[in-house]
């Protein structure tokens, strides 16, 4: 096998049941990744905590999530997957960055202020806190890499700032200065038609979901809002079932969808009928293996139990290195 190219982290909080949105934007790029890269792929429950209102789901949705990352093909022969808080460096390592980080930048950030506005009555201190945990759970696994969609850019940079204010500070290098890796995730947007796909705003298809359940959630999808009838014509164009044709469905019927719609010579159901089969198709060895998995949690829980064993030998290193950094007594 040839030299990897380097270390990736990226962590996503657990939000139980993966839909289409994340699959297509994110996980189908770390299955993609771990080839040519060292990955480590984290499910940042402590990141959870910042804007959870009860934790009474955090165990099952961490579970649920990890089916998804391992059905579709995030192998833990070839990446480390693992949960934020088994490996509780973080949390010291976040500390620590916090003293060479001035709180006019943690608040100044974009995203502090979006989700000090969505969150009014809890503008807690992890929430202002969030970028410094997010710059530890990176450098403490001295990743070079971070794939990244462009809007978060400001984080990354955030990161690189705190590493160089921290090697600057302790006058070390042991921290590394992380680059991102900007991928153009698409934007899929969820059954109303409008907005992103998310599972607050019950729009979206399930990744692990029924064929059933899949096929009335197509069927359920907005098309051309000037559609009214069947002998309208249509504009695939303004349309999401098209979309989503673009992804699953073959050259040929994509082009056919294309040119029939406009005409009106295939009706909206018979159009959502063909996507429905065709993601079902496309999803049937995810979802088989998903069953497989999710017949067996215990399984699951030592593949993440074994992932935080081995980014635990990580992190020690990294540690020991910093703590001898700033001179901390043995
Ligand atoms: Fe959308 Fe298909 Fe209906 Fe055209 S035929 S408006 S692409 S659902």
């Amino acid at each position: 096998m040839p030299a990897k190219k380097g270390r990736v982290f990226s962590g996503a909080r657990p939000t139980g049941k993966q839909h289409l949105g994340n699959y297509l934007g994110a996980i189908k790029n770390y299955v993609k990744l771990q080839d040519e890269y060292d990955c480590n792929y984290c499910i940042v429950d402590i990141h959870a905590l910042t804007t959870l209102e009860t934790t009474k789901d955090l165990k099952q949705n961490t579970l649920d999530m990890a089916l998804d990352w391992l059905a579709a093909g995030i192998d833990p022969e070839k990446s480390i997957v693992f949960i934020q808080s088994h490996v509780p460096q973080v949390t010291e390592l976040h500390t620590l960055l916090s003293m060479v980080t001035p709180l006019g930048k943690l608040t100044d950030l974009p995203t502090f202020k979006e989700k000090a506005r969505e969150n009014p009555h809890n503008i807690n201190y992890g929430l202002v806190g969030y970028p410094v945990l997010m710059a530890a759970d990176i450098a403490l696994y001295k990743a070079d890499l971070v794939p990244v969609g462009i809007d978060q850019a400001p984080h990354i940079e955030f990161t690189r700032e705190t590493v160089r204010s921290f090697n600057y500070r302790f006058n070390t290098h042991v921290l590394v200065e992380p680059q991102m890796k900007v991928t153009a995730f698409p934007k899929i947007i969820g059954i109303d038609g409008v907005n992103k796909m998310s599972k607050s705003l019950n729009n979206e298809i399930e990744l692990s979901a029924t064929p059933e359940l899949t096929r009335q959630r197509v069927l359920s999808m907005v098309t051309d809002p000037n559609r009214q009838r069947r002998t309208d014509p249509g504009n695939p164009d303004i349309c999401n079932v098209y979309s989503l044709h673009k992804i699953f469905s073959s050259p040929d019927q994509v082009n056919m969808v294309n040119v029939e719609c406009r005409r009106a010579g295939i009706g909206c159901v018979d159009c959502k009928k063909m996507l429905a089969e065709n993601i079902n198709k496309d999803l049937a060895d995810l979802r088989a293996r998903h069953d497989q998995l999710a017949a067996k949690p215990a399984q699951v829980w030592e593949i993440l139990h074994d992932g935080a064993d081995r980014a635990r030998v990580i992190a020690d290193a990294t540690m020991q290195e910093v703590r001898a950094a700033i001179g901390f007594a043995e």
